[in-house]
């Protein structure tokens, strides 16, 4: 029962959007997410056998179809039950449980598998570090509420950018004491490091995006592997073993063994990585497969093993997804994640 749960949990993951009927009205306020592989959508969170899942939404097409039904909600898929019970959970900002800001998803860097800066400035223009601070105090108010994240694309500068994170964590931790704040910057002096940590923040992520250092250079050009991975290290020292997540990104025409030797690389150093399918679409699709040739799609299958295998490899060197609860160990919507999960 739970392998079949997981495999729909990973067949929800990697395909399309859910169609909703006109006349539906959703419990919960609809997401529009500025980061992550929803970046630009409206989106709901589907909930079942104690996992999530963040999907597209839209009264027109989708891949899966929800329909309510006496008493309950399922999905379907090509007209058959493919869950047959799920809620609807509701998100604070961004994800169920935690106020998760993007302070900026314009960006400087053209990292090309990246929907944020392709948004406009409309997503988050009026956010600052005062704004967002109220926001935090009032949803923290609420029953559902676990933690604060925050993440940012770069503008004028790294430094500049870590400066109004930094703030903004001041903030928010000087207006609520007790809070768990998550931070995922991309930083590229130790230095940023401390500023954070001593600003408030408890949890950090430094996303090294592939393993593969040719790819990396291909689709982040105008950022550094090496420096990524000495800020990784740099990180656990200042936040602790189990305190600094990181993100890989597969489906960039990576192996299966790259994969998980970054992991191992990472845990080796206290780092938990996770590991998230690429999403293309028809903002990045182009850049990609100019740089890339042809993507081939991650499968179930390998969603699956690959998953199982970062799972021994945690477990081997005393990391678990648990010690975090900000970010995407947290919520959980767009991976399978390992101790949560399965
Ligand atoms: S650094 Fe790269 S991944 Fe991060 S917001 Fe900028 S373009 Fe996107
Ligand atoms: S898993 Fe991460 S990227 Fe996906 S919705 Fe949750 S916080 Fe956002």
């Amino acid at each position: 029962m739970e392998e079949d749960m997981i495999r729909r949990k990973a067949e929800l993951i990697l395909g399309g959007g859910v169609r909703i009927p006109h006349d539906w009205r959703p419990p919960v306020r609809i997401s529009r997410s500025t980061a992550g592989p929803g970046a630009g959508t409206r989106g709901l969170v589907f909930r079942f056998s104690g996992m999530r899942v963040k999907k597209p939404i839209s009264t027109d097409e989708g891949e899966f179809e929800l329909q309510p039904y006496e008493g309950g909600l399922r999905l379907l898929r090509a007209g058959e039950v493919f869950i047959e019970s799920v809620e609807i959970e509701p998100v604070i900002f961004h994800s169920p449980g935690q106020a998760f800001f993007n302070l900026d998803q314009r960006c400087d860097f053209r990292c090309l598998f990246c929907a944020s800066p392709s948004l406009g400035v409309e997503a988050t223009k009026n956010l600052t570090p005062e704004s967002i601070t109220e926001m935090v105090a009032e949803a923290s108010e609420r029953e559902d509420f676990v933690s604060v994240a925050l993440t940012s694309g770069v503008v004028g500068s790294v430094a500049a950018t870590v400066e109004s994170m930094v703030r903004t964590v001041s903030l928010i931790r000087e207006r609520l004491p007790w809070v768990t704040i998550g931070v995922e910057p991309y930083v590229d002096d130790e230095d940023q490091i401390w500023d954070l940590r001593e600003a408030g923040a408890d949890e950090m992520k430094i996303n090294v995006e592939t393993p593969d250092a040719d790819i990396f250079a291909k689709v982040c050009p105008d950022l550094d592997h090496a420096l990524v991975h000495r800020m990784i290290e740099a990180a656990v020292e200042i936040f602790g073993r189990g305190k600094v997540s990181s993100n890989i990104i597969i489906g960039l025409g990576e192996t299966d063994e790259q994969v998980l030797d970054e992991v191992r690389r990472l845990a080796e150093m206290g780092c938990a990585a996770g590991i998230r399918p690429l999403k293309v679409n028809d903002i990045n699709r182009t850049a990609l497969e100019e740089v890339l040739g042809t993507l081939k799609e991650v499968d179930t299958d390998r969603l699956i093993r690959l998953a199982r295998g970062q799972k021994q490899i945690l477990e081997e060197n005393d990391l678990d997804t648990r010690t975090f609860s900000t970010m995407c160990f947290e919520c959980g919507c767009c991976d399978l994640v390992p101790f949560r999960d399965f």
